[in-house]
């Protein structure tokens, strides 16, 4: 019987592997990235402003290749968008890409909610409540860029809690867009307006009842007013592109 000498030495070791240029500046450029990504969505950089990319450089104590990867980074997740020879900026959506934002919002959240209650129903309600908390105490000192996080945190937690990597990773493609948008547009008017906040304690009863067609119900609405919001405050000179964009968020 032949007996098959089966190597314990992996095969690999008579072939190492090539040395590989291990890209030092990646971690550097990640938190970059990570910083620059909370000075959009915060409004420390309003929608569609230039990156000052040596300036950055500078402010970081670092060189601009870190800063250009932190921005190649952001491109993928929509927030940066780069017009070669002239320079980066920041996003600034037309109405028409708000309306597709609140579309995608409008099919996505719901099913995210209905997973998320059948998932983890107590991490969710909990980490709601957490945000409603955090809402409450953002409105009093009238901190919109609290209030905004909080708003964020509130509609995160489906996703974090759905189980499904896909979702959340469809997700995180437009969520620093939305985030982006809600801090520096809806949340200065929300902090002045109480409707907002009751929309949102809304959301939390209507999950902890599993009143599901209610939530989704809700969330068309709640996305369908942040929407309009938008488009208004976004509004430029493209009227037809408004209209437009108007009659799809009605429409949802
Ligand atoms: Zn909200």
């Amino acid at each position: 019987m032949n007996v098959v000498k089966i190597s314990t030495r992996a095969s690999s070791a008579k072939a190492p592997l090539k040395a590989m240029r291990l890209q030092p500046t990646n971690s550097l450029a990640t938190q970059v990235a990570v910083r620059l990504r909370q000075a959009i969505i915060e409004g420390e950089l309003a929608l569609g402003a230039l990156i000052p990319e040596e300036a950055l450089a500078e402010s970081f104590g670092v060189s601009r290749t870190p800063v250009r990867e932190a921005i190649n980074q952001l491109q993928l997740q929509g927030l940066v968008y780069v017009r070669p020879q002239v320079g980066s900026f920041v996003f600034r959506p037309s109405a028409d890409d708000v309306a597709a934002l609140c579309q995608f919002r409008c099919v996505i959240e719901p099913k995210a909610a209905e997973l998320a209650y059948s998932n983890a129903k107590f991490a969710t309600v909990e980490a709601m409540e957490q945000s409603i908390e955090s809402m409450e105490s953002a409105l009093a000192r009238h901190d919109t860029v609290s209030y905004g996080h909080a708003d964020t945190a509130l509609h995160d937690a489906l996703f974090e809690n759905c189980g499904n990597v896909y979702l959340q990773e469809a997700y995180r493609l437009a969520a620093g867009k939305i985030a982006a948008l809600r801090t520096n547009l809806s949340a200065p008017l929300d902090v002045e307006r109480p409707e907002s906040f009751e929309e949102h304690k809304k959301f939390v009863r209507l999950f902890i009842k599993g009143d599901l067609a209610a939530f989704a119900a809700l969330v068309v609405e709640h996305v369908r007013g942040s929407g309009k919001a938008y488009v208004h405050a976004l509004r430029s000179d493209h009227d037809e592109d408004l209209a437009h964009a108007l009659a799809r968020l009605s429409d949802l």
